[in-house]
Formats: structure tokens, C-alpha cells, sequence
């Protein structure tokens, strides 16, 4: 349960299992920038991956696409970002410390009780220079969502798809805030990506949309093994929306630190289309063939993290078990987010068993992202494999080179079978998708 999880516990798995490393370690890192490992590049793209397939390839209503993180300074004048897109930051007088003002929960310094300066606005874009002269003219920033970059393209792909309302338009990417502060691992960082989608509907529908969008995305979470009772909902009051929002819902994890963001589903209203309508001299208008009219569309935008989802995902799954006596850490991933599929594990290093267990892999490693691993005892091998949530292992022994079978061994439930190798890549996709299999029918099929 991740009351029992510390965000230590995970960072320090991270680590040791190719997750998650500080990023620049060896120059002592960099605040806040963290490396996805082999492990965790795989989880990473899973967890991409997984939001793609629910949101755009499973969807007829919904396409992608991919914007550049630099885009014209315009941009972010329209959208709000110049002028508003800003934080109150206090700094303290004694430690010199800088915090968020509208996250303190006292009116002096936690850390050293010193007290504060008066709020100050930071804005949180990065600036950079395009081209090689250093000045204002070129100043460009690094895009602190994906969003705007598709509404900018909203004319482009709406002639070129031919869609007709409602439709979505998903974007994956990277992120930039100068987040004035940041913590809790890979929570709040510098750098992140993101899952965004902007969803056109008439206006007028937009409140059916919202919680449409607000329940499909609290299901893809509880789909993909998030346990509904650390999941909650918490909608915005009118006072706490932003200037743009007509309305606003969270999808909050029980993270170690307490209840925090994971998603945010608003009701943006117009105005991201009317803003870059005016500031751009183009029309973003829609024509209704069915009601004979023409408006600008209102759009919903579940927008999540690709990073918070990867430690939601993980802190969820972990557990530590005791198995005959023997402390078990085991990260009971969904099958779909596992970095590896399944270990091919030979009892031993054994030359003779060799042979077949790399048969083995090779008819694997084409349909399923496949571990070979033959080092150390086959109990340390598993609890390896457990750790990085790898749902199958299949282990070769001397019986295998007789009988041409191998043996299935569950992460969860620790039950182990027996099957031939010739239908190994058979079941282990129907357990891959969570379908029982039952191989003594299998055997049956065979004896004959
Ligand atoms: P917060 O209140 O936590 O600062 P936000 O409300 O500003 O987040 P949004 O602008 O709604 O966040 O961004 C959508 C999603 O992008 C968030 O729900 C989160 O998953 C992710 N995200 C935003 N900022 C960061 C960050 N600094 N580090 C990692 N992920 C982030």
C-alpha cells in the first residue's frame, strides 16, 4: 500500500534496478533532473504507449500529432503565458531559501522560521536565443506545455483530417517550467513530458464532454492496475480556476508526500482558439453542416505527465512480501507497463543447457521485450525480475532437453507450470493479456 511506501524506498529501487538515475551524477547532479535508466526507459515509453492506444488508436474521434518545443514568441503572447503564466515567490531574509507563497502553510521561512520578502511574480518559461545574436529580437522560449502548439495547428489539421465535431487532438512531449520549486523524485521537475489532448466539442455540450473525459481518464488509471482507493477527484473551486478555465477537476494520487496532482482535466472554453484568432488575424471557425451555423469550438483538455504517471504507477505497484522467511520485494506492474515481458532464465550456466535456452529467447525476444539471463543463483535471478515487475520467467533445466518443455513461473502468485516450448509464445500472450490458460488441455491436445 503506498501508505507504507517512502518516496526512499522508490528512489532507492530506481537506482539499483535501472529505473531512474540523477541526472549529470558523476559532475554531483543537477537539481531536479533526473535519467531514465534501461528499465525505466522502457516503463516510460510503456506508460506513453498505453495513453497513445487509449486516447488515439482505440478512439475514431481522436488523431496526433507533434509539435516543436520552440515556437514563435507570438505564441505565448497570445495564450497568456508572457503576462500570467507566473508564480508568487518569497525569499528568506536569514537562509536566502526561495518558496512558492501561495504553497507556504506559515507566514515565515520552513526552514529556518527567518522572516520572508514581500511575494514577487517569477515567470516560469525558459527564455533562450535563437540564432546566434544574444537579443531581445530573438528571444524564444522553451514551450511549458504542448498545448498551444496544437491549437496553432488547429486549421491545419482540421482541413487536412477532414474531422467533424467533436474531435481530439493528442500531443506527447516535453515540458519546460521554471519551477520555482521542485522535489518529491521526478514529481515536480524542470524538464518533463507530458500527455495532452484538446478536445473540440459545440459549445454548449462542453459540461457533458468534461465528465465524459473526467471518467475515461480516472478509469485508464484504475485499468492499468492503480488501486481506486488511492485515486480521487477533486474539482476547483470558481475562485482557484485559471483565468481560461470555465471549469476544472483533478485526478489526485495518494502519493508518500499526501494527495497531489497526477491529472488535470479543464474546460477551456473558447478561448485558446479566440486568443490566437485575434492575435493572428485568422478565423478559427467551425461550420456546423447539420445546425446551418458557424462558432468557434469549446474544448475539454485531459492533460497528464508522463513522469507523475511512471512514479504513481510504481510506487502502486510495490510490495514487499515474505516468502518462506525471505523478505520479497515485488513491483506487481500491469503487464502492459512491465519493462520486460519475460526472463529467460537456464537453471544454471551449464553449456549444455545453453542451446536451448537461447532457442528459447530467439523465438521470444520478436513477439515480447525478452531478459536472457544466466549469472548468479536462479533465486536471485527471480527476485531480480521481481523487482523490475517482469510478469513471466521461463526457466530451462536439464528435464527440458528431454522432454522439450519449460517452466512458467508467475510474479504474483509465484505458481509455476509446465508447457512445451513449442507453444511457449501461445500462452504467454493469452497470460500477457490475462487470459487463463490451461496448459493440461494443452497436454491433452498432445498425448493424442
Ligand atoms: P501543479 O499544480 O502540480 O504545478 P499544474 O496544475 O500546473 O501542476 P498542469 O499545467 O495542469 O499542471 O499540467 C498538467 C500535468 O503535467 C500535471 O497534472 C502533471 O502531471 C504534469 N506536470 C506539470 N508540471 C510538472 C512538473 N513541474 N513536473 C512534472 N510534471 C508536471
Amino acid at each position: 500500500m503506498p501508505a507504507d511506501v517512502s518516496m526512499d524506498k522508490i528512489v532507492s529501487l530506481c537506482k539499483r534496478r535501472g529505473f531512474v538515475f540523477p541526472s549529470s551524477e558523476i559532475y554531483g547532479g543537477l537539481a531536479s533532473c533526473w535519467d531514465y535508466g534501461p528499465n525505466g526507459v522502457e516503463l516510460k515509453r510503456n506508460v506513453r504507449d498505453a495513453w497513445w492506444k487509449a486516447v488515439v488508436h482505440e478512439r475514431a474521434d481522436v488523431i496526433g500529432l507533434d509539435t516543436s518545443i520552440m515556437m514563435h514568441p507570438r505564441v505565448w503572447e497570445a495564450s497568456g503565458h508572457v503576462d500570467g503564466f507566473a508564480d508568487p515567490m518569497v525569499d528568506c531574509k536569514s537562509c536566502r531559501l526561495r518558496w512558492r507563497a501561495d504553497e507556504l502553510k506559515t507566514q515565515v521561512c520552513p526552514n529556518c522560521g527567518g522572516a520572508l520578502t514581500e511575494p514577487r511574480m517569477f515567470n516560469l518559461m525558459f527564455k533562450t536565443f535563437m540564432g546566434p545574436v544574444e537579443e531581445e529580437a530573438s528571444t524564444v522560449y522553451l514551450r511549458p506545455e504542448t498545448a498551444q502548439g496544437i491549437f496553432v495547428n488547429f486549421e491545419n489539421v482540421m482541413t487536412t483530417s477532414r474531422k467533424k465535431l467533436p474531435f481530439g487532438i493528442a500531443q506527447i512531449g516535453k515540458s519546460f517550467r521554471n519551477e520555482i520549486t521542485t522535489g518529491n523524485f521526478i514529481f515536480r521537475t524542470r524538464e518533463f513530458e507530458q500527455l495532452e489532448l484538446e478536445y473540440f466539442v459545440k459549445p454548449g455540450t462542453d459540461d457533458e464532454w468534461f465528465d465524459y473525459w473526467v471518467k475515461e481518464r480516472f478509469d485508464w488509471y484504475v485499468t492499468l492496475g492503480i488501486r481506486k482507493e488511492n485515486l480521487r477527484l477533486r474539482e476547483h473551486e470558481k475562485g482557484e480556476l485559471a483565468h481560461y478555465a470555465r471549469a476544472c477537476c483533478d485526478i489526485d494520487y495518494l502519493f508518500p508526500m499526501g494527495w497531489s496532482e497526477l491529472e488535470g482535466i479543464a474546460n477551456r472554453g473558447d478561448f485558446d482558439l479566440t486568443q490566437h484568432a485575434k492575435a493572428s488575424g485568422r478565423e478559427f471557425l467551425y461550420f456546423d453542416a447539420e445546425a446551418n451555423e458557424k462558432y468557434v469550438p469549446y474544448v475539454i483538455e485531459p492533460s497528464a505527465g508522463v513522469d507523475r504517471s511512471v512514479l504513481a504507477f510504481l510506487i502502486d505497484a510495490y510490495d514487499e512480501e515474505d516468502v518462506g522467511g525471505e523478505k520479497r520485494t515485488v513491483v506487481h506492474l500491469h503487464p502492459a507497463l512491465a519493462p520486460i515481458k519475460v526472463a529467460v532464465l537456464p537453471l544454471s550456466r551449464n553449456e549444455k543447457l545453453t542451446p536451448l535456452a537461447k532457442t528459447v529467447y530467439r523465438q521470444l525476444c520478436s513477439s515480447f521485450v525478452t531478459d536472457y539471463d544466466d549469472s548468479q543463483s536462479i533465486g536471485r535471478r527471480y527476485r531480480r525480475q521481481d523487482e523490475i515487475g517482469t510478469p513471466f520467467c521461463v526457466t530451462v533445466d536439464f528435464e527440458s532437453l528431454e522432454d522439450k518443455q519449460v517452466t512458467i513461473r508467475d510474479r504474483d502468485s509465484l505458481a509455476q507450470i509446465r508447457v512445451p516450448v513449442e507453444e511457449l509464445s501461445t500462452i504467454l500472450a493469452a497470460k500477457l493479456r490475462g487470459e487463463a490458460f490451461d496448459a493440461s488441455s494443452l497436454w491433452a491436445t498432445r498425448e493424442k
